[in-house]
């Protein structure tokens, strides 16, 4: 048998590995991140969150360092303010219409922050926890055996073999460990080809902030001073992109003539749309952007890898423990769920190309999207609020438990505030605590707290550390039912 350095090697220090570290440290699980570019390397994008993921990060105590990273990088309501002129809280193909949808959280509803203060806060947590981050590391190889994955990784001094238990392929769109693993990546070629740029723009007098919808395209001015156009059936430069290019497209689409100068970056990006044929093969996995890519509206992407992160995390842990069941259930719950996010990407896509049956049919979009129920549908798909892992007959399984104040021996404390450690958590609600006393024998892993509430949705609940629900039960005193859901979700119980 080969013994491995790590348990798991992370490929991609992007906002999607690190979130995977840092989920996986929780369960002590030795990993180290290997990233090709040096620290803050990547285009100055700026991401928003939406309710799920900071609900998620709330669940991770990571919820507070967000907010304060955004204090620090954007004030939202003047983003909002000037990009919309509307109270709205987001769009739907640049239809800045859509509401609340069903999140019901007590904090913000969406932030918006760089790539590098998200980054900032991940690695912190990553590297303070234990994970080892790599800068300047890129993976150019792979090879699985029985006992972990040889991994060929290439940095200034050259090329060595890293052993892994397990890899993870967090490296984005164009993923290397995809390619080396040979998982298809079937999709649908681009229609629309993008440019966005940061720098000193003269001669937008005329261009007013945010986005606007021209006869050739979308011209969108930002808060933050990028600008970005959107045009379709262009041919796709093979090169990269080049300032000219962008100004060369403000003015077809606008009219317009800029100068762009003191550039920061400019980048080109389209609506290719693709699917990992499959999450995993054997000992690698696939997270994010190298599981899943379509056009950015709605700002989803990076929400859905750090759901992805978050399913998976503790999955991969219980398998690095020796319980390799669970893994499977991770392609299972997600490619479905990436899947939709792919059909409402290339749906906003159809919804925003120019013409004048595109006019009509985004007049009765928004008069549909008018009516509550329609728009919550939208909201929550958008904002990832509806995630519902099915494949129960019981239709509370696979929902996310919502946050509540449950009033415990001890006092009152946050839902939220208890799933924190990352452990499952039974949450007897009947006052008898004899579900408590059932998980007994998985203490070392459950989490079990009597919180008496007759308003509850069951009596008993156990919810994954993903915070989705893995069990519910009704009865006071808990039957079979749970020790099965504690054994198939936990292990195997301790005598
Ligand atoms: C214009 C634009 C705006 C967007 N806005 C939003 C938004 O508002 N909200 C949102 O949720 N999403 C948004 N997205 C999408 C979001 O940027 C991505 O979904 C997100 O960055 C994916 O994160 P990731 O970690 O999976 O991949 P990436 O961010 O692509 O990170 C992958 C990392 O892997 C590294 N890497 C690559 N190959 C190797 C290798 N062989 N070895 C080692 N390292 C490697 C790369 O250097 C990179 O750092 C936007 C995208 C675009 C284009």
């Amino acid at each position: 048998m080969q013994s491995n350095d790590y348990d798991v090697l992370v490929a991609g220090g992007g906002p999607v590995g690190l979130m995977l570290a840092c989920e996986l440290r929780m369960y002590g699980v030795s990993t180290l991140v290997v990233e090709r570019l040096a620290p803050g390397a990547d285009e100055p994008r700026t991401l928003t969150i939406h309710a799920r993921t900071l609900e998620i990060m709330d669940r991770r105590n990571l919820l507070a360092d967000f907010m304060a990273a955004e204090k620090a990088t954007a004030d939202l309501d003047e983003y909002r303010r000037r990009l919309a002129n509307t109270s709205a809280r987001g769009h739907f193909a640049g239809l800045f219409v859509l509401g609340r949808g069903t999140f019901a959280g007590e904090h913000p509803q969406e932030l918006a922050l760089s790539r590098e203060a998200i980054e900032a806060v991940l690695t912190r947590r990553a590297t303070g926890t234990g994970a080892v981050v790599r800068h300047g590391v890129q993976v150019v190889g792979l090879e699985q055996d029985a006992d972990g994955v040889a991994v060929t990784v290439e940095d200034a001094q050259g090329r060595s073999v890293i052993r892994a238990g397990h890899v993870v392929g967090c490296d984005g769109g164009r993923s290397t460990v995809r390619t080396l693993a040979g998982i298809d990546f079937p999709g649908t070629e681009p229609q629309t080809v993008s440019w966005m740029g940061l720098g000193t723009v003269t001669g937008l007098d005329r261009l007013p902030m945010g986005w606007q919808r021209r006869e050739r395209g979308w011209f969108m001015r930002m808060p933050d001073g990028r600008i970005s156009t959107t045009e379709w059936d262009r041919p796709l430069p093979e090169t990269s992109a080049a300032v000219e290019e962008l100004v060369e497209s403000v003015h077809r689409v606008t009219g317009e003539r800029i100068a762009f100068t003191d550039v920061r970056f400019v980048s080109r990006f389209t609506d290719s749309t693709r699917l990992a044929a499959q999450y995993r093969t054997g000992r690698v996995l696939l997270a994010g952007d190298a599981a899943h890519v379509h056009f950015p509206a709605g700002g989803q992407g990076a929400n859905l890898g750090f759901q992805d992160a978050v399913n998976l995390g503790w999955k991969l842990a219980a398998a690095c423990q020796g319980r390799p069941g669970l893994l499977d259930t991770y392609d299972a719950e997600r490619r479905p769920v990436a899947a939709r996010v792919l059909r409402n990407t290339r749906a906003q896509v159809a919804l925003m190309r120019p013409g004048p049956q595109v006019d009509a049919l985004r007049e009765l979009v928004t008069e549909l999207l008018g009516f509550d129920e329609v728009n919550d549908h939208l909201t929550d798909a958008v904002h990832g609020t509806d995630v519902h892992y099915g494949g129960s007959d019981d239709p509370r399984v696979g929902t996310f438990v919502a946050d509540r104040r449950l009033k415990t021996d001890t006092g009152t404390v946050r839902l939220a505030e208890l799933l924190r450690e990352g452990r499952p958590l039974l949450l007897d609600l009947t006052g008898t605590s004899a579900a408590v006393r059932t998980a007994e024998p998985w203490g070392d892993r459950v989490r079990a707290v009597a919180a008496p509430d007759t308003d509850a949705e069951a009596a008993v609940l156990l919810i994954r550390p993903d915070g989705h629900l893995a069990w519910a039960g009704d009865a006071p005193v808990p039957g079979a039912g749970l020790h099965t859901a504690l054994t198939d979700w936990c292990g195997p119980a301790h005598s």
